[in-house]
């Protein structure tokens, strides 16, 4: 079975990969939209994680492949959910990741609140050609610290702080992220809809 992963961000193709690996009981290959030639950016003008995760997956789709993605985004309680589905251009120009951790730093220290308390999420997608389509969710809760700490992983890593594990998720290998991060929630959910999905097909 061929699926085409609607992302070029390489980090994440290899977290999704490394989770569909352990959870799709059917051989599968992931093709890139590279690899199907489509070299267009994807206007993510959704306003949830939902419909811009949908934008994504149908890509693929309208060219005949099951396209599969995600939409994922840091949410900071205090912050009334920001930086949510803003997180990849949270400090807009430029918009790296250093900027984006120290305007979140910057913003919890104006909101004057104590509360660090913040989440993952994020929605997968799958679109088939057909215009079948399935969503699902996944959480993953955390505290933003007052600086960064460790080098591994992407985004605000540095900054999330995870209790269970007593450190950032840029101080754990990817395989332990990949245990319970809010993408191999929502990946995992979508291998155990995608085998229904075929096993009704049959
Ligand atoms: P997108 O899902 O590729 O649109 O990613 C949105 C943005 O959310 C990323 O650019 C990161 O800033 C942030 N983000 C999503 N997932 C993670 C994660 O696992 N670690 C760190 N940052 C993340």
């Amino acid at each position: 079975m061929k699926f085409v992963l609607a992302s070029r961000n390489r980090k994440k193709i290899e977290e999704i990969k490394q989770i569909l690996s352990g959870s799709l009981l059917f051989d599968f290959e992931l093709l890139s939209l590279d690899d199907i030639g489509f070299n267009e950016d994807i206007d993510e003008n959704g306003t949830t994680f939902e419909e811009n995760a949908l934008i994504k997956a149908k890509t693929p789709a309208s060219f005949g492949y099951i396209g599969i993605a995600d939409d994922s985004g840091l949410c900071v309680n205090a912050l009334a959910g920001a930086p949510g589905v803003h997180s990849a251009r949270y400090a807009k120009d430029p918009c790296d990741d250093e900027a984006n951790n120290a305007k979140l730093l910057d913003a919890l220290e104006k909101s004057g609140s104590s509360d660090r308390s913040a989440y993952y999420a994020c929605t997968a997608a799958c679109a088939f050609p057909n215009g079948d389509i399935l969503l699902c969710r996944g959480k993953c809760d955390g505290i933003i610290l007052e600086s960064a700490r460790g080098s591994g992983g992407f985004g605000y890593d540095p900054l999330f702080f995870f209790p269970e594990f007593d450190k950032t998720f840029a101080e754990i290998t990817p395989e332990q992220k990949n245990t319970v991060s809010h993408r191999k929630k929502a990946f995992e959910a979508l291998a155990d809809e995608l085998k229904k999905y075929f096993d009704k097909k049959r």
